[in-house]
């Protein structure tokens, strides 16, 4: 048995639908047809990202999903394009301010207080990132250092002089600095860091890769949920590492079958669907997030009654690589290279030719012995197809501290 997620009465939903149309043209378009009376909250549409992307290229720049005159609105960021075109997303003040709520109780759920010295180690960009992370901070008038611009080991430089205690980034990010001290002799003892909020990518909740990152900072690892079209909406508290709340004060949280598109049943895997509460500006009506994820049948240590999602992001309901009758994600690769502490990059290729899938792995290792052989026979153990593992020499892998390029996809016509 699940937790049971509240849905919104007839009621709410009649009124929430009424100011969703009010002056959006996106959505006076979407719930033309949505009945008046009888408002039943499941029967309302999704909305999708490809939906969105249509409507930037029908009205460009800034496509239809706005709720105020486009004067209104004071930032824009967009999406890192992983899906090739970037989404552009405009917030009112109003809507920023929102964020930086959600903020507000995100740091609360780690216990960062004003005595926290606050480090953000990457460049910001278009992005939204961690953005509203470093404002929601700056609000609260704590010490925030932004770390962008610099090398990793001027980062590292900043971290062990000022004393940095909180460090907000991507898991692999958290990961190269590790790397990066251990190569250059950084001594981390001298550190002050006892918390990672770390975002963009799964393996916060990966239970190997949180152990590697906690045993090398010595500090503790926070799973943090957030899109740049939902906006800051997940923390992992305190009581119960490996997974995170949805913040159920600001958002709607449903979990649906992507195949059928019906609630997933109780305690089953499904895709995350969330109706954010505050951002009026730029409002979303069940989005369909793409990842997949598992809510915790269990309340949580925390008191806390919110949603939780159990185990972190298990993966994206478009990175199902189908391989000898397999279910393979991403994440699951990542799980089984995070055992192994000699791998020091690795990439997958997939290769989809002639209805046959191919699962290649590049890595990169200063270890002597047959690792390769002993990555495909971990695999082959646990998903029973055996991938070609080859290593390649130390820093061909592309390098980036954002989403890591870690999963490529070819079609291949031969
Ligand atoms: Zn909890």
């Amino acid at each position: 048995m699940s937790l049971p997620i509240p849905l919104p009465d007839e009621a709410w939903t009649h009124a929430f639908v009424a100011r969703l149309r009010s002056r959006n043209r996106f959505y006076q378009r979407k719930l033309q047809a949505w009945p008046r009376d009888g408002a039943r909250w499941r029967n309302l549409p999704f909305t999708t990202k490809e939906e969105l992307l249509e409507d930037q290229s029908q009205a460009p720049p800034f496509g239809t999903l706005h709720s105020l005159p486009i004067t209104q609105y004071v930032r824009m960021h967009q999406t890192s394009g992983s899906r090739g075109q970037p989404l552009r997303w405009l917030d009112t003040r109003e809507s920023w301010l929102w964020m930086l709520h959600c903020w507000r109780i995100i740091f609360d759920m780690a216990g960062v207080t004003h005595r926290d010295r606050l480090f953000f180690p990457f460049s910001f960009g278009p992005f939204l990132g961690f953005w509203t992370a470093f404002e929601g901070a700056q609000q609260q008038g704590w010490f925030c250092v932004p770390g962008g611009g610099m090398t990793s080991v001027a980062r590292w430089r900043m971290i062990l002089d000022l004393q940095m205690t909180v460090l907000c980034c991507t898991p692999t990010y958290a990961w190269r600095l590790l790397e990066t001290a251990r190569a250059e002799g950084i001594d981390r003892s001298q550190g002050q860091v006892r918390a990672l909020i770390l975002a963009g990518e799964p393996g916060a909740s990966i239970p190997s890769m949180r152990r590697r990152l906690e045993e090398g900072w010595g500090a503790r690892v926070f799973d943090h949920y957030g899109m740049t079209e939902i906006g800051p909406l997940g923390m992992e508290c305190q009581a119960n590492p490996g997974g995170f709340h949805l913040l159920g004060s600001e958002c709607i949280v449903e979990v649906i079958d992507p195949a059928t598109l019906e609630p997933a049943a109780s305690g089953q895997e499904g895709e995350l669907i969330i109706t954010n509460l505050g951002r009026w500006g730029s409002p979303l009506l069940r989005y369909r997030t793409g990842d997949r994820v598992v809510l915790d049948s269990e309340p949580c240590p925390c008191g806390r009654r919110w949603p939780r999602v159990r185990g972190g992001i298990l993966g994206r309901t478009d990175d199902l690589v189908l391989i000898r009758g397999n279910n393979v994600y991403p994440s699951m690769i990542e799980a089984i290279v995070q055992q192994f502490p000699a791998i020091d990059d690795y990439r997958v290729i997939v290769t989809e030719a002639a209805g046959m899938t191919d699962l290649a792995i590049e890595m990169e290792t200063r270890a002597a012995g047959d690792v390769e052989r002993e990555l495909a026979e971990a695999v082959r153990h646990a998903y029973h197809f055996r991938p070609r593992v080859t290593r390649v020499a130390q820093g061909t892998l592309p390098k980036s501290e954002m989403k890591s390029q870690r999963w490529i996809r070819r079609i291949s016509d031969s």
